[in-house]
């Protein structure tokens, strides 16, 4: 697996734009740590810090019990149980190497073209290096993905050669059995992440010279993410077909891996129409120019009852002639008494303004969708000079968001017409 961070299916590939806050499915697709929300700090590597995912933790698991029960018994018959499971549990620390290996090669190329890094998780089904954007040109795409199976396929190498001088040397077949499974799976590994289904890195090479061919980053990540629908739904298929054959264990790994393909394509799909439909947008174009912001000697009683219920929003900017002063809401509200509200002013309560709750009006509107990200905030206070020009919400945002993705889904493709109406 590869490149830039994909979600996992968390929205089943649809926009829904839900009531509470406006906050959607295209905002958790921003939200890339929420798939990583179980991590922890393994090491460092050159520079990059390497996080596992608790999910792979049951999959290191499941894993180590699969190659002591069933594998290694009949790859390398006739010796100790308890053997088995030294073999697999060096098999599976020799799997988890491999899949950094991979994920290392695609960062190391990512940083040769200045893309930043933010690190490399390691969750159920592999590895991913979190990219923070999309690859600069189809050349660099295409580098970056290659590196991937290509550092696998060497390490594929690597094993056999080792076993070769394994055998040489007689060393038990221990050894041996655990090197050959190293050399067999990096190999799986290279192929697997070959096939041209986006997200794969054989998709991402697909993509990349579907990109140089037209030039249109948009349509050639609908091809190939289209083609990593059809593939995940091909293993899905192949998965029933194997469950209903009697092989429980194996039909279920390539259901779940087609499902998860068939999510990834989606989500990594809306992704690049995210950032190409908000990517050099500034937040200007996406604002309300018309912002409700409320005077400092506003009573807190009027601050709910006109405002807070009127316009539902939790937060309201307090501004003094113009002037940003502080942010208030609800949550200042509640930690006052009821009966204070009628004689409290609101600049009492008032928070006061920190970076994170405002954005500049030529920012760009990609880098103000990070901002609320980052710091879980719906709505940013766009301030010039520290006048109150605007305010910019993840509705809005979300609407043109929405308005994008209608024009893309006219050009047909799977996702567009997947992605049904942004109804309320
Ligand atoms: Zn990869």
């Amino acid at each position: 697996m590869s490149g830039s961070t994909w979600s996992c299916d968390r929205c089943g590939g649809r926009v829904r734009l839900s009531a509470r806050n406006g906050i959607s499915p295209w905002f958790s697709l921003f939200r890339e740590a929420r798939i990583f929300s179980h991590r922890v700090r393994l090491f460092s590597l050159f520079g990059f810090d390497v996080w596992i995912d608790a999910s792979w933790l049951l999959l290191a698991a499941l894993i180590s019990w699969t190659l002591a029960e069933a594998v290694f018994p009949e790859t390398t018959p006739n010796l100790a149980r308890a053997t088995y499971w030294w073999m697999a549990g060096a098999a599976t620390i020799g799997l988890l190497f491999s899949i950094v290996f991979h994920e290392t090669a695609h960062s190391l190329v990512a940083r040769r073209y200045g893309l930043p890094i933010r690190g490399i998780t390691l969750f159920i089904f592999g590895g991913v290096a979190d990219l923070e954007r999309e690859p600069p040109s189809p050349k660099s795409e295409l580098l970056m993905a290659a590196a991937g199976p290509l550092a696998s396929l060497l390490l594929s190498a690597a094993f056999f050669i080792l076993l070769a001088l394994a055998g040489a040397w007689n060393a038990p077949d221990a050894i041996r059995g655990t090197l050959w499974y190293l050399g067999y799976i990096n190999f799986m590994l290279a192929l697997f992440n070959l096939v041209p289904a986006f997200p794969l890195d054989g998709g991402r090479v697909l993509r990349a010279a579907l990109w140089f061919w037209r030039g249109d980053l948009a349509w050639a990540t609908r091809i190939a993410a289209n083609a990593g629908n059809l593939f995940g739904i091909g293993l899905i298929v192949y998965g029933v077909v194997n469950v209903m054959m009697g092989n429980f264990i194996g039909g279920m790994w390539f259901f779940l891996i087609g499902m998860f393909l068939r999510g990834a394509a989606a989500a990594s799909y809306q992704e690049v129409i995210a950032r190409t439909a908000l990517e050099g947008v500034p937040v200007l174009q996406v604002m309300n120019r018309e912002p409700i912001a409320v005077a400092p000697d506003l009573p807190v009683a009027a601050l709910i009852e006109d405002f807070v219920y009127r316009f539902h929003h939790r937060t309201f900017p307090v501004t003094r002639r113009g002037v940003l002063a502080g942010s208030v809401g609800t949550e200042q509200a509640a930690k006052i008494d009821r009966s204070a509200w009628p004689t409290t002013p609101v600049e009492r309560i008032m928070a006061p303004c920190e970076a994170d709750d405002v954005v500049g009006p030529e920012a760009d509107a990609l880098a103000a969708l990070a901002q609320m990200r980052r710091s879980g905030r719906s709505r940013l206070w766009v301030v010039r000079e520290g006048r109150l020009v605007g305010v910019l919400s993840l509705r809005d945002m979300l609407e043109l968001l929405a308005a994008k993705l209608e024009l893309e889904r006219d050009r047909g493709g799977e996702f567009g017409r997947q992605s049904g109406r942004p109804g309320r």
